[in-house]
């Protein structure tokens, strides 16, 4: 039974057991991964804090042929986002962060680019705070990197660039319609929100920045994205209630 050393991401772990711990993390070679971690809730445990949610990490871990889980043998901490899981309101962003990557990706599909995503979104809330740009620009590069988003400026239907006019679109789904092919329930959504959209899925997330988006079409494509993300994966996310309640007392205070 090899060894395998790795880095990884860690998404989400649960209690199990007296004092071992469950854990979801996202190894950057061969994607998301579940294991057991034994006396990991126990003081003086060998690995520390290196199991917070996103934790930044070096792991070895044992592969067992007859059962999903891994054994943790051993973590050591790259970078730490516990720093800014003590601002309740950055913590509510790396919670959807990771709630989103843990229910997105399938069991051991090779997902390296979304490990930099998570990543750079991370350290950009520890820079910027729980933003809606951040957040935008990453739930909308899960849902592309899911192959779920389509093009921000043409008609899905009979190809007119959106660009002039206003679009529309059922909630949830990603397709964009013309005002002449749109169905009648389909709700509007502004070419100030969909360009918003296209300058994240253009480039990088300082050229985002560098753009400086206004807050209500940023919010706008969030909840697009968030909207198709719920969609694929069949269920609310717990974090985003928590995340707009509080994105909404901070408009309001
Ligand atoms: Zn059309």
């Amino acid at each position: 039974m090899p060894i395998k050393e790795s880095e990884a991401i860690v998404l989400r772990t649960f209690p199990l057991g007296e004092g071992d711990r469950l854990v979801s993390f996202l190894d950057r070679q061969a994607g998301r991964v579940r294991g057991v971690a034994r006396g990991a809730r126990l003081p003086k445990s060998r690995f520390g804090s290196t199991l917070e949610v996103l934790a930044y990490i070096r792991i070895w871990y044992f592969e067992r042929e007859t059962r999903d889980l891994v054994r943790i043998n051993q973590s050591e901490l790259i970078e730490s986002f516990l720093d800014v899981q003590s601002d309740y309101a950055s913590a509510v962003g790396l919670a959807l962060v990771s709630e989103i990557t843990d229910a997105v990706l399938g069991e051991r599909e090779a997902a390296e680019p979304q490990f930099r995503l998570i990543l750079l979104a991370a350290r950009a809330i520890r820079t910027h705070g729980p933003s809606p740009v951040v957040l935008a620009y990453f739930c909308l590069w899960t849902a592309k990197l899911g192959g779920w988003l389509g093009a921000l400026d043409r008609c899905s239907r009979c190809g007119k660039s959106l660009e002039l006019g206003v679009a529309y679109h059922s909630s949830g789904f990603a397709e964009l319609f013309c005002a002449d092919c749109r169905e009648d329930w389909a709700k509007p959504i502004s070419k100030e929100a969909l360009y918003v959209g296209k300058v994240a899925l253009g480039g990088t997330l300082d050229r985002l920045w560098k753009e400086s988006p206004a807050a209500a079409p940023t919010k706008e494509i969030l909840s697009y994205a968030l909207d198709i993300l719920e969609r694929h994966i069949e269920k609310k996310l717990i974090s985003r209630k928590t995340f707009e309640t509080g994105e909404s007392g901070l408009v309001e205070s």
